[in-house]
């Protein structure tokens, strides 16, 4: 049996008790655990103070000494606190106790030397240390230790139980000890000489006991590329498997309906980039395995298009197809511009949302059982049990993360083979979250916009100029163009955002009097119709300015809308900002976003500020806000499973993600199985991990 399979009380100096603490503070259960439980950062000390050199500088030093007497000083109020003099020979400095005074007292040795670490502050000329860490000299040099001390996660539990740094330094030392240090390489040779990676063995030595920077810095290498290595191999195991399993339909032709669409009815050029991913999507399609993709493109780079056009093809090979919006007003946008694309065209598609008519409802599941029905668009209606499909063959997603697991696995399962899946995303994901989060999904981008658009400006102003703003307003609305005014609406405070919107709103109706001005209000309180109804007088030009929450954030299409005005901006995060710019910059005009924020910023506001008004590159904005908020916060609890890494840091550690996904796939290319004699560890460590530690599933 494997070492490292121990329960972890059986560990020298743990026991029941403390084996109990580990595992309900820490998750650990076993040896193996404890072993890659990694230090989180670590103390230098290699250093030794003299007391005539300490300074109050609040940091963290070791010092080797001798207490010369202790005492137990009253406080008042029943209280006290045991101080001890302790000396070198530079001077004297007072060791403080406030806890388990007795217990101290009777533990400690006089004129012995010891050596402490703590940190020191001053009072009045004296230098103290409280609660300082000790050690007997003796002891400190025999011990295995390093110089970088590590620094292991902790919890407040285990530090009031007695279980200090220093305890679970000596349960390190303890394992290491028994197991004599002998943990097997899971990495093939040729991967540790072209990478240059030390050795398992080495690697998990000197993440405890460092012996050198150099070392420790090796070593973190090797371990934060094994993790993210398997990781990918998971992943990419996981795609290659799907692709091989899952028998998709094949699309087997480009037949009538795309060649017509795309010979006489495309309204404008398509982009390079569009023409690239309908290429990508049509490789998948065509082949024997199901499609799984992602497609990635900017606010307004021409998605739906391509959306249709891959509709298209379903309906050319006999199949029928859907396409889901997370909003009503999304759906409907999608469903009139994707009916007028395709007018020409002898299509039918229908919309179905929670405001159907009864009747409607049932033509359209009629039509769906009966195969009369090619394109069905709509809103989380669609995965009504009573929606049934003659044959799906593509699901559509637009802005997947709105959507969870368990809703996409929904439309998922209405067919007995799985239909191809393309979700489409407007909201950058930055490179390496990709690679983690969907890493078991093909990736498209559509990172070219349509020719002729001018860049947003953006730009930031403090609410005491908003009489200025105002003036701006009604000069581009005299050019004929038109207004959003957008308020947050967060759900925990919705009572005072409401009531922000509507103050807001009375405000602007004051500034902007009828009958020269006129203005539409679209917030989540309303009904479906009514929010259509003043979208569509909006869109249609019958008003100048839309005062609105979050709700017009994604997907609207108004092109002679060119001012968006975000009210608080400080509110939004990176992401909704850049959505909600989106909205303008559709037409012809020059388009203009202004950020109004208070004059009291944090500083990540001033950075959010700063980076929306620099620049509209979706991908860079991501990268900022990755760096910002961190990759759990981005993707959400559910989704950041995955990212509950141990050592590697999704922000910091890019390149070795690369390293390790580049390495992964060149590896799977050559050895899918991994049945060559030197991938026979890697392997057994591959079955052994994917047992514990299941990988996030992204569609099924
Ligand atoms: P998004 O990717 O944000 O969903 P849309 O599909 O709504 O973008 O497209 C935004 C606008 O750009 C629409 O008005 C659409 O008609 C137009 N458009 C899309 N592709 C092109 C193109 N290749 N040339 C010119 N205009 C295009
Ligand atoms: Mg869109």
């Amino acid at each position: 049996m494997n070492l490292l399979e121990t329960p972890i009380e059986y560990l020298k100096g743990v026991g029941p008790q403390r084996g109990d603490l580990l595992r309900k503070e820490l998750g650990i259960h076993k040896y193996a655990d404890l072993l890659n439980l990694f230090p989180n950062r670590y103390i230098d000390r290699t250093r030794y103070y003299k007391i005539n050199e300490l300074q109050n500088s609040n940091s963290e030093v070791q010092i080797v000494g001798k207490i010369i007497n202790i005492k137990t000083v009253e406080q008042g109020k029943g209280k006290s606190r045991l101080v001890a003099t302790f000396i070198d020979e530079t001077g004297q400095m007072e060791l403080v106790w406030f806890q388990g005074q007795k217990w101290i007292r009777e533990s400690l040795k006089i004129n012995v030397p010891y050596v402490i670490f703590g940190k020191v502050s001053q009072f009045g000329a004296t230098y103290n240390m409280a609660h300082p860490e000790m050690e007997l000299l003796e002891e400190h040099k025999a011990s295995l230790r390093s110089a970088m001390q590590p620094v292991y996660p902790s919890t407040e539990k285990l530090a009031n139980k007695g279980i200090s740094n220093k305890v679970i330094n000596k349960m390190m030392q303890q394992l290491f000890v028994e197991t004599q240090a002998l943990f097997s390489e899971n990495l093939p040779n040729y991967l540790l000489d072209e990478l240059k990676l030390i050795p398992k063995n080495a690697a998990l030595f000197n993440i405890h006991f460092p012996k050198s920077q150099d070392l420790l810095a090796k070593a973190q290498f090797r371990l934060k590329f094994e993790e993210l290595f398997f990781i990918q191999l998971q992943l990419i195991t996981k795609n290659l498997i799907r692709k091989h399993k899952i028998k998709g339909m094949p699309f087997e032709k480009v037949g009538e309906n795309f060649n017509n669409f795309y010979k006489n009815h495309l309204p404008f050029d398509l982009t390079n980039a569009q023409k690239r991913v309908l290429k990508e999507i049509r490789n998948d399609l065509g082949s024997n395995a199901q499609m799984n993709r992602l497609l990635q493109g900017d606010v307004g780079s021409g998605k739906t298009i391509v959306a249709l056009m891959c509709m298209l093809m379903a309906k050319d090979n006999g199949f029928q197809s859907c396409l889901m919006a997370p909003t009503e007003i999304l759906a409907n946008q999608h469903f009139n511009g994707i009916t007028e694309l395709a007018k020409e065209l002898n299509i039918n598609i229908k919309l179905l949302t929670g405001s159907t008519k009864t009747a409607d409802r049932k033509i359209i599941h009629e039509e769906l059982e009966n195969g009369k029905l090619d394109i069905l668009i709509g809103t989380h209606a669609l995965l009504e049990d009573k929606v049934q499909f003659h044959n799906l063959g593509l699901a559509i997603i637009d802005e997947q993360h709105r959507f969870g697991v368990e809703q996409r696995s929904k439309l998922w399962k209405k067919n007995a083979i799985p239909p191809h899946v393309l979700v489409m995303t407007a909201t950058p994901i930055p490179r390496t979250l990709a690679m983690s989060l969907y890493g078991d999904l093909d990736i498209s981008v559509i990172d070219e916009l349509p020719p002729g658009r001018k860049p947003i400006q953006t730009v930031h102003r403090y609410d005491s100029n908003r009489l200025k703003v105002w003036k701006f307003l009604k000069d581009e609305i005299a050019k004929g163009r038109q207004v959003y005014i957008v308020y947050p609406l967060i759900q925990e405070s919705e009572k005072m955002d409401y009531k922000d919107l509507m103050d807001g709103y009375e405000s602007i109706s004051r500034d902007f009097p009828l009958p020269q001005y006129s203005i539409s209000i679209v917030h989540g309180k309303m009904k479906p119709a009514d929010k259509d109804e003043e979208m569509r007088r909006f869109a249609d030009g019958k008003t100048n300015i839309m005062v609105a929450t979050t709700v017009i954030e994604v997907g609207v299409n108004v092109p002679n809308a060119s001012v968006m005005v975000i009210e608080s901006a400080e509110r939004f995060g990176l992401s909704q900002l850049h959505q909600l710019r989106g909205r303008v910059g559709r037409g012809a005009e020059q388009s203009y976003c202004i950020l109004m924020t208070s004059h009291k910023l944090s500083n990540e506001s001033k950075i959010r500020m700063e980076t929306m008004v620099r620049t509209n590159d979706g991908f860079e904005i991501s990268e900022v806000d990755l760096k910002l908020r961190g990759p759990g916060d981005i993707m959400g609890k559910q989704q950041s499973g995955v990212l509950n890494l141990q050592i590697a840091d999704l922000v910091k550690d890019k390149e070795i993600l690369q390293l390790a996904r580049y390495h992964a796939i060149k590896l799977l290319k050559d050895d899918a199985p991994m049945e060559k004699p030197e991938h026979a560890k890697l392997r057994e460590a591959f079955i052994e991990l994917s047992k514990k530690k299941t990988i996030w599933n992204y569609i099924s």
